[in-house]
């Protein structure tokens, strides 16, 4: 059976570009990079040329790119950094932001006693940006947690706005990126941005692999301690084929941006205009949203709604419901329950996520199916 994948907000396939960087690599660059001899200083030479790469891409400074396994694990070192080494006694944060934001808030919340407010968000998924304005004229030590590209929905946030008003409010600003890096322009020289996150798995790059940017002069202490690499702020030998992945993909993937875009958002246009065509009363949630991912409320009936998940996966469609960790979980998802009401949240809504890897014709196979169930 031929799979069709339209999940691409969960994960993306590798590249075949990255494959092959990534296996010359391994089979050619063994040494431990903080050896002194020469195989050492080669594989070593490999990082700081990835970290260039990417900081060329991102108009940042190399020594701003530190790399981690996950987004994750930057957001968490990020967060807990700032409270900890920084002296932030409030995050202000949203609601619909990752589990990766929401349970490492929740847990500093719990350790150290840190205030947490949440910024307001509208059916439509777009943040309030008038009460952020009031909550950061609160004078205490802040920093703001908001993401750029909502994971589930594709609601873009105005980060450049909400870095200025963070900015003159003297607020940190973290902004978890790991849905828009390798999938737009970002220029980190323009953007009033102090931290930000990236994952390699969400731009055709491999998984483990991922990194923070941290505006330079701002130190953070370590997230692990036992070595000198990252600057002694994350121990432990570095995956050096991981990393010449990561830094191919954001290559590959800004390097062919503007056609990958065009041939995505014509199949998230195919593809709504399709389903509106068999499903007159579907719905997008969210407005304003990114060019890869189409949530739609599909006007299903109850006993239908937990059944159409099982029949695609069952003809080899992968689509979610919710963010990655929440298919195949019975929970509602958190994002939507913040816009949503209860009867929307009674019917199904569909995330669909696009590569320039698809095609109209699968897009055809996903609506036959729904209409078949
Ligand atoms: N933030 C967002 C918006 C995401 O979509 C994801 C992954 O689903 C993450 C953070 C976590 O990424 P990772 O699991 O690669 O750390």
């Amino acid at each position: 059976m031929k799979k069709i994948y339209l999940d691409n907000a969960a994960t993306t396939p590798i590249r075949q570009e990255v494959i092959d960087e990534m296996i010359k690599v391994m089979q050619s660059e063994y040494g431990n990079p903080s050896s002194t001899h020469s195989i050492g200083r080669s594989a070593k030479a490999i990082i700081e040329t990835s970290r260039k790469t990417i900081a060329k891409y991102l108009h940042c400074n190399a020594q701003e790119i530190v790399f981690t396994s996950t987004a994750t694990e930057a957001t968490n070192w990020i967060l807990r950094s700032a409270v900890k080494d920084f002296g932030v006694k409030r995050i202000i944060t949203s609601k619909v932001e990752h589990h990766a934001t929401l349970y490492t808030v929740k847990a500093l919340q719990e350790e150290f006693g840190v205030a947490v407010e949440f910024v307001n968000v509208s059916h439509d998924g777009t943040l309030d940006y008038a009460q952020l304005s009031v909550l950061l004229s609160n004078d205490v030590k802040t920093i703001v947690s908001l993401m750029h590209v909502n994971n589930e929905t594709g609601v873009v946030n105005d980060i450049q706005r909400i870095g200025m008003m963070c900015h003159e409010n003297k607020a940190l600003f973290h902004c978890d990126t790991v849905q828009s890096i390798g999938k737009t322009d970002l220029n980190l020289q323009d953007l009033a941005v102090d931290f930000l996150v990236a994952s390699a798995h969400k731009f055709h790059g491999p998984k483990g692999i991922g990194f923070a940017f941290v505006r330079k002069n701002l130190v953070l202490q370590p997230m692990l301690f036992g070595g000198e690499q990252e600057k002694g702020w994350r121990a432990g030998t570095e995956s050096v084929h991981q990393i010449a992945g990561i830094a191919k993909a954001i290559e590959f993937s800004l390097e062919n941006l503007e056609e990958e875009r065009k041939v995505i958002t014509a199949l998230k246009d195919y593809c709504f205009q399709q389903l509106k065509a068999s499903f007159s009363d579907a719905t997008v949630n969210g407005s304003n949203t990114f060019y890869n991912i189409l949530n739609v409320l599909l006007p299903f009936s109850p006993e239908k709604t937990a059944m159409i998940l099982f029949n695609l996966d069952m003809k080899g469609i992968a689509v979610s419901r919710g963010s990655a960790c929440q298919s195949g979980s019975v929970k509602p998802s958190h994002v939507l329950a913040e816009m949503l009401d209860d009867a929307e949240l009674k019917k199904p809504s569909l995330r669909i996520s696009f590569s320039h890897y698809n095609t109209k014709e699968e897009i055809d196979c996903m609506i036959s199916a729904l209409k078949e169930i």
